[in-house]
């Protein structure tokens, strides 16, 4: 690896370690296998997390319930725009995860072992085969949202943000978690310009 490349690397590894990303996970996005990731940045006793890699399309379409779907769907349009806008994969999922969790009045619901799943899934890259999920935009609404991928065989779910507007003012729990606003929840427009769902 080229020094200049190296550097990449390496910066990209700690953006990983700060945001508490598993070692594969890191690995993944920075190119740097495992027993050199442990000597940089796991020699003094620290431990990176471990256990099983989030698998994301069963947690969006079984478990993660509205607000989960609601929170993956910023972060992945986020990461989206960035990519658009011709960042790298690697520092978009970093960009994108560090203004998803800023934009959480709570523990972010999406951890950032999660997000690199989806990243994995929406594009068919580092830990996945084949792309396996695809943002959709609500006719109703005009959120984008995640769906699986067309041909995975999964029956579509309904837009999660339509759900969101249409509970709201009854669940308390989603008053807490998302800022109210007489702006509607969208997640059509660009980060910069986009409403915030969250405080
Ligand atoms: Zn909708």
């Amino acid at each position: 690896m080229k020094p200049h490349r190296h550097i990449e690397a390496l910066q990209l590894a700690h953006a990983c370690v700060e945001l508490g990303a598993r070692l594969r996970t890191i690995e993944c996005v920075s190119g740097i296998g495992q027993l050199e990731l442990r000597r940089i940045f796991f020699s003094n006793g620290a431990t990176p997390p471990c256990g099983r890699q989030p698998a994301s399309e069963d947690w969006l379409f079984e478990r993660a319930k509205v607000p989960g779907n609601v929170e993956a769907a910023m972060f992945a349009v986020i990461f989206h725009e960035l990519t658009e806008s011709g960042v790298g994969v690697g520092p978009a999922l970093i960009g994108a995860y560090r203004l998803y969790q800023a934009r959480c009045r709570e523990t972010p619901r999406v951890s950032f072992d999660r997000a690199f799943d989806i990243v994995c899934c929406l594009r068919g890259i580092w830990s996945s085969r084949e792309v396996r999920l695809a943002l959709t935009q609500c006719e109703t609404c005009a959120s984008r949202h995640l769906v699986p991928f067309a041909g995975c065989g999964t029956r579509q779910p309904d837009c999660p943000f339509c759900e969101l507007l249409a509970r709201y003012h009854k669940d308390r729990r989603l008053r807490t978690a998302f800022q109210t606003s007489t702006r509607r929840v969208d997640s059509t427009r660009p980060p910069q310009a986009a409403p915030r769902a969250y405080a």
